[in-house]
């Protein structure tokens, strides 16, 4: 299998040089050419495996350069006793209709493990592939929780360094600490004096200076990215849909073949589109709903057709979601054009004018299989409170979004039908928000938190959270917007 990018179908280019790149020379995304399609006894199969097992026959379809036992050696590495529970990524049934699919049993507690945990492996072994030699250096723009993982990803693995810019005032204080805890030899983490789409942009405009690349290649380096706009990051997102179907089939509520719905917490629009690949592959899911919080920019998109990030930046509690240019979505509209002009027109519009418009076909397109819908930080507190009072269940500020806006549409339609939540972190990740949901009054900041929630609800808190407050601090450094090519330049020397 070929992938092509998002924006000049011309040239395509291997699995593993799309993972070695991160992003196409023309500043596209790349995309499988086509997109295999299982069959029912394909499902039916994964039902018997466990989580590596169905990542395996997953991955395979999209990695065909892989060897089955390389990819087994792989997932078998990825998702291991680095997971604190055997099942990796367990399906919590909620209630008859609705189960959350926890995503954040990894190293650092948020759903980005998934993917970081096994990427970074994927990544090496396709530039054994390659022939590659020089050191491969990561960038990463994040807005928390990737940063944090793809720092765990790639701490010490050989023929890699990692960089990560984090705004300075747009992650938790938890968030801030596990960062600027970080262990590692090839590893550093800087603030951006900016928000996350200033971290973002900067980090973009680095890959595409081609003089500071000779630079680097001089040095022996090459930047690449472990955004989510890797395919490397969003093909082992796809297995995790398929992984829940089977876990709910299994507990006997759905039978195979039943449709279900999903419902993601979104900002990049990486975990959904994973959702909407499983779904072409051949995963019976009726609609994907896609949640968000007051940066409502892909609620409007999908009512109306225009996706238009020129509006006030919100500051939530669900600061991972905290985004207005959802790169991911240009993967969406080229594979449901397949026109990379049109793609690359609408993506020089939202450079220039911050804005564009899909024709009325497309938009009909993308409201076939996707339903949006946002809610604000209170009803989001809400949601937190409601169901662990109703349910003795404790949800995060992201996941507590997705679960609002499907109870919303639910009331809305008057109908129920069943549904998946992704949930995509540990309510430890954001204890001072949960707290305040839960109604509790508290003076406590950071790693204390995360003490105070576990002692008000009975639940132990992730161990790499809970020991936070004792790693030594190893990174205090910030940078101006303009000055993070330079900071680059320092590291790699
Ligand atoms: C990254 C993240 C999201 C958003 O996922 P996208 O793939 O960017 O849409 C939601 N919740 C949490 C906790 C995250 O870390």
């Amino acid at each position: 299998m070929r992938y092509v990018s998002t924006r000049n179908a011309g040239e395509t280019v291997t699995a593993s040089q799309a993972i070695i790149r991160g992003i196409a020379p023309d500043g596209g995304l790349y995309v499988p050419e086509t997109i295999p399609s299982v069959d029912g006894a394909f499902i039916e199969a994964l039902c018997d495996m466990d989580y590596r097992g169905r990542a395996v026959e997953v991955l395979g379809l999209y990695l065909e350069e892989f060897s089955r036992e390389e990819l087994a050696d792989i997932a078998a590495a990825s998702y291991a006793d680095n997971f604190d529970c055997p099942a990796v990524a367990p399906l919590h049934i909620l209630d008859e209709d609705t189960a959350v699919l926890e995503l954040w049993h990894g190293p650092t507690s948020a759903f980005k493990d998934m993917a970081l945990q096994i990427m970074p492996r994927l990544l090496t072994a396709s530039l054994r592939k390659n022939g590659e030699t020089r050191t491969v250096s990561i960038l990463v723009a994040t807005s928390g929780d990737t940063g944090k993982a793809a720092l765990e990803g790639f701490k010490d693995v050989p023929g890699t360094k990692i960089m990560v810019f984090y705004p300075r005032d747009g992650v938790s204080q938890v968030q801030k600490l596990q960062m600027a805890t970080q262990e590692g030899s090839n590893v550093n983490v800087t603030a951006v004096d900016g928000n996350f789409d200033d971290a973002q942009t900067g980090v973009k405009k680095i890959f595409a200076d081609t003089d500071f690349a000779k630079v680097l290649d001089s040095r022996g380096y090459f930047l690449s990215s472990a955004n989510s706009i890797n395919w490397g990051r969003l093909a082992p997102q796809i297995v995790y849909y398929f992984s829940a179907y089977c876990d709910w089939v299994n507990a006997g509520r759905i039978r195979l073949g039943d449709s279900i719905d999903l419902c993601v917490p979104t900002g990049n629009f990486g975990d959904i589109l994973a959702g909407w690949y499983a779904k072409r592959m051949g995963l019976p899911v009726g609609r994907l709903i896609c949640a968000s919080n007051d940066n409502n920019v892909l609620t409007d998109f999908i009512a109306t057709g225009v996706y238009d990030k020129n509006r006030p930046f919100h500051l939530t509690s669900s600061p991972s979601m905290d985004i207005l240019v959802s790169s991911n979505l240009e993967r969406l509209l080229y594979c449901l054009t397949g026109d990379g002009e049109r793609v690359a027109g609408y993506m020089r519009a939202l450079a220039g004018e911050g804005r564009y418009a899909v024709d009325e076909a497309l938009c009909r397109a993308v409201q076939a299989e996707f339903a949006g819908g946002y809610c604000t930080d209170e009803q989001c507190k809400e949601q937190i409170g409601k169901l662990w009072r109703e349910r003795g269940y404790l949800m995060d500020t992201h996941t507590a979004v997705a679960g609002r806006v499907l109870d919303d549409i639910r009331a809305k339609e008057g109908a129920v039908r069943p549904t998946v939540i992704a949930s995509t972190a540990s309510p430890f990740k954001f204890g001072g928000a949960v707290l305040q949901a839960l109604g509790a009054v508290t003076d406590e900041t950071g790693p204390a938190l995360v003490d105070e929630l576990s002692a008000l609800t009975g639940i132990g808190a992730p161990a790499p959270l809970a020991g936070l407050g004792e790693k030594k601090v190893r990174f205090t450094e910030w940078v101006a917007k303009e000055r993070m090519q330079q900071a680059v330049s320092e590291f790699l020397r």
